[in-house]
């Protein structure tokens, strides 16, 4: 591939690493071979968290103003090379080519602002009570972190934990996913190219997730664990992590609701569902799983919502106007026909799609009359599958939206600013869509509430979760 930041080693500490026993990456369109990557074992794991280590007594002492600039230097040398990583993460993920250029986008925003954001990494001084003694805090970094990204969005998901960790004088071991790697591999060339000294930033490559997943949140020098995925690997994360107290922050899985409420712009609704429902298949943990509909608004709604789902052209990413590409892989198509047709063996009827097209391609669905207790509404599904429940009062949309142990996401659409402020209250989880389908920005909070995670990505939060607060008192 003529590509310059397609790489096929590892990089560990500052070295590219090449390995006898590799993996094959396949691209999910074609169910071709990409190419390969070092399987890196759990010894390879742990020289890369020493020289993390190693790495971290300097980086922390380097002045702000410079981690912040190379950084900076990330960022710019990014947006130059927007358009080979976009091909990386297409050819990895299968997202379509418009969307990986955006995800570069999105996740480049988060070093931009974090390049800033770092630079207000204030203490505070604080009143003593009896005047004796001088009371301050100061932030400081909180050491090695471990990082374990998803396949969903390659770069972004990267971008938004090492940027913070990096201005905050940590120093990242990355074990991304063994699905899309070569997006990993490619930022840590751009890191390389920036100036982020040795040791500061490795990419461990394996498909041995479990085992060097086992290693990064229980080795003592690793003093935070960050994690993208699913709520089961989180779960048991989250008890191997326990065994060092390490910080932790997760975004973990979600079953977003999306409320139509009969005084609702539907236009402007269905606008929001096609934005919300299948940027990338689907396949987005603040996708929309569960549509709510009001009754007297439920037929014009779902009629206006099958013309536009109809319309969305399916194709591999690289085609022109493509706006679904395929899904990861086999087991995302079973599982969306399987919701599909539980969904239809308990009473729901299909108005577009509900078939599996060739490869890992499935085709936008609409089913109505969906019953309460469709698998649909209570797992997330991961696909381009739109399924619309019917509701007719206000407390009985919020406590079907609620009625779930995930609160990542959750969206609706009302044109009174009454119900606005009150639904928008009422409802579970960490990020409210009030009459919008995308609700991410680099400057905004980022996290879930119940199952969905711990700690917040993106924004002045994202700052704290790499830094510990440090108390000088000092006797007069
Ligand atoms: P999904 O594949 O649905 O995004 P997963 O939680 O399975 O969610 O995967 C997210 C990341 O976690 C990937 O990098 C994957 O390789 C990694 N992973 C999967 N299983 C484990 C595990 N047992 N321990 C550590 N990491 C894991």
């Amino acid at each position: 591939m003529k590509n310059q930041l397609f790489t096929q080693k590892a990089y560990i500490d500052g070295k590219w690493i090449e390995s006898d026993k590799t993996f094959e990456i396949i691209n999910p369109s074609t169910n071709s071979l990409i190419g390969s990557l070092p399987d890196l074992t759990i010894n390879d794991c742990t020289k890369a968290i020493n020289a993390a280590h190693e790495a971290w007594l300097s980086w922390k002492n380097r002045p702000i103003g410079e981690r912040c600039a190379i950084v900076r230097r990330i960022f710019e040398l990014t947006v130059q090379y927007k358009n080979e990583f976009a091909e990386i993460m297409t050819l990895e993920s299968g997202k379509p080519l418009t969307e990986s250029l955006g995800e570069v986008d999105y996740g480049n925003a988060f070093v931009e602002w974090f390049a800033e954001e770092g630079k207000r990494a204030y203490g505070e001084t604080i009143p003593s009570l009896n005047g004796n003694m001088r009371l301050s805090t100061i932030k400081q970094s909180v050491g090695v972190v471990a990082a374990i990204t998803p396949w969903n969005f390659p770069l972004a998901m990267i971008s938004r934990k090492l940027a913070p960790a990096l201005v905050s004088g940590c120093t990242v071991v990355l074990k991304p996913a063994s699905k899309t790697p070569f997006t990993a591999i490619a930022l840590a060339k751009i890191c390389e190219l920036a100036g982020v000294p040795k040791g500061v930033f490795s990419v461990v490559t394996s498909k041995d997730s479990k085992g060097l997943g086992k290693e990064l949140a229980t080795n003592p020098l690793v003093r935070k664990l960050t994690f993208t995925g699913s709520t089961e690997v989180g779960s048991m994360l989250m008890t191997q992590a326990a065994g060092t107290i390490k910080r932790v922050s997760f975004e973990l899985g979600g079953n977003a609701p999306f409320i139509v409420f009969d005084d609702a712009d539907i236009d402007a609704a269905v606008q929001g569902a096609i934005a919300g429902k299948f940027r990338n298949a689907g396949q987005t943990c603040v996708s929309i799983n569960r549509f709510f509909v009001q009754e007297s608004v439920y037929e014009t709604f779902s009629q206006k919502l099958t013309a536009a789902v109809e319309k969305l052209k399916v194709a591999d990413g690289f085609v022109s106007g493509s706006q679904v590409g395929p899904l990861i892989d086999k087991n995302a198509i079973d599982k969306v026909q399987n919701h599909v047709q539980d969904a239809l063996r308990k009473g729901a009827k299909i108005t577009t799609g509900g078939k599996h097209l060739e490869g890992n391609f499935f085709a936008p669905t609409v089913l109505v009359e969906v019953a309460d207790d469709a698998l649909i509404q209570s797992e997330e599904t991961f696909g381009p599958i739109c399924a619309l429940f019917k509701f007719s009062t206000e407390e009985e949309a919020i406590q079907k939206a609620n009625d779930t142990p995930f609160g990542l996401a959750a969206y609706f659409y009302s044109e009174n600013i009454r119900r606005c402020q009150r639904v928008g209250e009422a409802l579970e989880a960490g990020m409210i869509g009030i009459n919008t389908g995308l609700i991410s920005n680099a400057s905004a909070p980022f996290g879930g509430i119940k199952q969905s995670g711990i700690g917040r990505e993106g924004s002045k939060y994202g700052l704290d979760e790499y830094m510990e607060i440090k108390y000088l008192c000092q006797n007069k």
